[in-house]
């Protein structure tokens, strides 16, 4: 039943003029955050765009030798979503992935899904920026925002941080950008954690939204990349640093994000429009 269901569906679709919704695939399993809460938020706002269809693959436990044969089938999915945390990937599965994005794969990094990896160099020029597990200055400077520009600073030190959450303004920084196009300059998100000090290869990638890590908060007093896109080879990478935990994530400006940056992994366009609900500079908007 289900593939005659889903050719009907093709080609309802076909004829209706709309694409077919996105084979989409979300790694989870291992995280120092609660991804068995999140993973299935992520799942509902994607689909709930109409464009992608969600599966998960749950990567077993740090010690358990099953991830050693952790492979999934990278090239049957238009987009990753990296919600995944943890211990190394075998060889064969990192030069699958590398393959998968360096051939035209997209792939989405949520908050701590940059924290992974420190080791793995593809990872992090993926990624352009990462924190915690022994990055530091040899990791690649950091990536800021001074004085109407992107700025990499070689300042020596530690990478990742963040002070205590708060409701915290999104800055646009590349306003015509297919993800960024019809946002406001400026928004207001959710109680949040916001990432700073965060560093690394920082190659081709572009600043779309910045945030000020206030010192009143415990923050770096810079304008802290949070918005990231970055190319590698012929793939495309959304780095989205909000988003610790399902709370964060009823902001309809990280649920506008997530499903436009998705979209724009996946194809490198953006269809949807910009929600009404969406955040507005002094108000946080929230979906429950
Ligand atoms: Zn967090």
């Amino acid at each position: 039943m289900k593939p005659f269901l889903t050719t009907l569906l093709v080609a309802g679709s076909l004829l209706s003029g709309q694409a077919a919704p996105m084979p989409t695939l979300i790694i989870d399993g291992q995280n120092n955050h609660d991804w068995k809460a999140t993973t299935p938020v992520m799942g509902k706002v994607l689909e709930a765009s109409g464009l992608f269809t969600v599966e998960v693959a749950t990567a077993p436990d740090a010690k358990n030798p099953a991830l050693a044969d952790f492979k999934p089938d990278f090239a049957k999915y238009k987009v990753i979503v990296m919600n995944y945390n943890g211990a190394m990937w075998g060889e064969a599965t990192r030069k699958a992935f590398e393959e998968y994005m360096a051939g035209g794969g997209g792939m989405v990094v949520v908050h701590a899904a940059d924290n992974s990896f420190t080791a793995w160099p593809a990872y992090n020029e993926m990624i352009a920026v990462g924190g915690w597990y022994g990055r530091n200055e040899k990791s690649g400077p950091y990536l800021r925002w001074r004085d109407g520009k992107q700025v990499l600073d070689d300042k020596p030190g530690p990478a990742g941080h963040h002070g205590a959450g708060h409701e915290y303004v999104l800055d646009t920084r590349a306003p015509q950008h297919p993800i960024m196009a019809g946002l406001p300059a400026q928004w207001m998100h959710a109680s949040d954690e916001l990432y700073d000090f965060m560093r690394g290869p920082a190659k081709n990638a572009t600043i779309l939204a910045t945030a000020f890590a206030d010192p009143k908060f415990g923050g770096s007093g810079e304008q802290e990349a949070q918005v990231i896109v970055i190319n590698y080879g012929k793939g495309r990478v959304f780095h989205l640093m909000l988003g610790h935990g399902p709370e964060a994530m009823k902001c309809v400006g990280f649920i506008t994000l997530l499903q436009r940056g998705t979209e724009w992994a996946a194809t490198g366009k953006v269809t949807q429009k910009v929600p009404a609900d969406f955040p507005k500079a002094d108000a946080v908007s929230l979906r429950q």
